[in-house]
């Protein structure tokens, strides 16, 4: 049995995201869907918000579901009784960064693994930040989130 937990801010999650989940639920018995309450990064949602879209995004897998936290993030996979971190990697500019917090990780806790999807090259440009930044200049982003994502997005920016 491995579990995995793919933590991240997920504001709001987008189709990359969700490609990650779907491609990664082949692999793993169990996804749990880590949604950090993280108010450092000034999330446009609040959290139940960000669990709610996650949520309705991922409800026809029924091994993946969605939870939020706020505790150090290996101290919270091991109370999921998993031993992979899960994290995904678009380009060479996410390596540093993704680098560090494994190694970090790992000093933490030896016996959790990060493990790393690459992107599907048609989501290797999305991040969710630059979903909200097109969408606030008016730009259509029906390609990059699920529609309900949308809606909650207007409703955010009027
Ligand atoms: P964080 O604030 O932890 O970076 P994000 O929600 O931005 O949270 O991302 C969570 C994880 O998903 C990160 O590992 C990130 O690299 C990965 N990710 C985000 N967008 C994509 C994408 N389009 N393709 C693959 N992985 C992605």
């Amino acid at each position: 049995m491995v579990n995995a937990v793919y933590p991240g801010t997920f504001d709001p999650i987008t189709n990359g995201h969700i490609d990650l989940v779907k491609r990664a639920s082949k692999l793993f018995n169990h996804i749990t869907i880590a949604i950090a309450h993280n108010t450092a990064k000034k999330p446009l949602f609040s959290l139940d918000e960000r669990i709610n879209m996650a949520q309705n995004a991922m409800s026809c897998y029924n091994n993946v579901s969605v939870i939020g936290f706020d505790n150090l993030l290996v101290d919270f996979t091991q109370a999921q009784n998993s031993s992979v971190i899960l994290r995904g990697l678009r380009a060479v500019s996410d390596f540093e960064y993704e680098f560090q917090l494994a190694g970090m990780n790992r000093s933490l806790a030896a016996d959790i693994e990060t493990v790393f999807l690459t992107t599907t090259e048609q989501y290797a440009y999305l991040s969710s930040s630059l979903v909200k930044e097109v969408a606030r200049l008016g730009g259509d982003v029906t390609k990059f989130v699920p529609q309900q994502v949308i809606a909650e997005i207007q409703k955010k920016l009027g």
